[in-house]
């Protein structure tokens, strides 16, 4: 989404910057002023969306999550923690089997890490 409006947005720009230039050739005196107006708002439409597309590429970064899965079997506790997937929630079965006993994989937990603050140094 945000490579494709950016690439319009570079279109619209560029056909501004023609039409500026169009008006700037020889014998079109009479339409330069009227080419250049247009081919600048048209500029300024193409760059705002390019600029709109760059805003959207640099979303916050997500702190870092873990999804703890345990294994369902009562005689088996096998625990396995993965990163966080999307869709990712608790009491949800997992398609993954437990390598233990090939049983049901559920998830017990989310977490997010949190980095560990630096003891400070004395
Ligand atoms: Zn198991």
């Amino acid at each position: 989404m945000g490579l494709v409006s950016k690439i319009i947005g570079f279109l619209i720009a560029a056909a501004g910057g023609f039409l500026i230039y169009w008006g700037s050739l020889p014998g079109m005196e009479a339409w330069s002023m009227i080419l250049f107006l247009v081919g600048i708002t048209v500029v300024a439409i193409g760059s705002s969306l390019l600029f709109a597309g760059r805003g959207q590429e640099e979303p916050e970064p997500e702190p870092p999550t873990v999804t703890e899965l345990q294994c369902q079997e009562q005689d088996c506790d096998f625990k396995e923690i993965r990163d966080f997937k999307k869709g990712d929630f608790i009491l949800k079965e997992v398609e993954q089997e437990c390598p233990k006993c090939q049983g049901l994989m559920m998830i017990e937990g989310i977490y997010i890490v949190r980095k560990e603050e630096e003891t400070p140094q004395f």
